[in-house]
């Protein structure tokens, strides 16, 4: 357990970084912070919730659901950002997630959205998008995310897409990153038609820069558990 106050440092920097990149974007531009708490443990995710954090991610079902059982009396704000494994889908559809961002094939939305018909539900959701064509990272190719965002939206009625869900370039070279980014955006903006308003990029290493190139949700994790400097 980190001590609090650690906690609270971490997470007002990470808040002031966040302002001040927004607003070099504009005023208008609202950003949505998720913190992800995989790494950490659940009391450190209360304190998050009593510093007046609400929106909490994690990548692995079988965590995300023990988290919501122990902190089931929190009103918080829960959103699945790993990959699905198909014996997994049901046991997600149960802990009804505020939002599932990482739908990384059309296969996978075509299984989860017989599984949701089953159980006469609906999940919102977000396209991922192998933005850098990174070989270890789950997602769709850019060239293709348009056409297969459409058809999911036409054959995946239970399925509701919000938008998209995309990791940075993995490189130290900014400017490769900001490409990643980019070219998520530029998705994004063209599918806004399709009533995609949620653009979800930037981790703790390059959440400003995710901002600057137009990400309205941030995934920050390892920045917030951080002993010191
Ligand atoms: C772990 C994780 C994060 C947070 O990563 P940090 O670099 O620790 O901030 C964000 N998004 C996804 C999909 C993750 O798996």
């Amino acid at each position: 357990m980190i001590d609090k106050e650690i906690l609270r440092r971490n997470l007002d920097k990470v808040i002031w970084s966040i302002e001040e990149a927004r607003l070099r974007v504009s005023e208008h531009h609202i950003v949505k912070l998720v913190t992800v708490g995989k790494y950490t443990d659940i009391e450190n995710i209360e304190t998050l919730y009593s510093l007046g954090q609400r929106a909490f991610g994690e990548n692995q079902v079988q965590q995300l659901e023990s988290r919501v059982g122990e902190l089931e009396a929190l009103p918080l704000e829960w959103h699945f950002i790993g990959t699905l494994q198909k014996n997994k889908i049901n046991k997600l559809i149960d802990i009804k997630p505020s939002l599932m961002q990482s739908i990384d094939s059309l296969e996978l939305a075509i299984a989860l959205d017989k599984k949701l018909s089953a159980k006469d539900s609906t999940m919102n959701c977000l396209l991922q998008l192998n933005s850098a064509g990174e070989e270890s990272k789950s997602g769709v190719e850019p060239q293709k995310a348009i056409d297969i965002y459409q058809e999911i939206a036409e054959r995946c009625p239970r399925i509701h897409l919000k938008g998209l869900m995309s990791i940075g370039a993995h490189t130290d070279d900014q400017s490769v990153v900001k490409d990643s980014f980019e070219t998520t955006h530029k998705i994004y903006e063209s599918l806004q038609k399709d009533g995609a308003s949620i653009c979800s990029m930037g981790m703790s290493s390059d959440f400003e820069l995710a901002i600057a190139c137009g990400s309205n949700l941030v995934r920050v994790g390892s920045a917030l558990f951080r002993e010191s400097d």
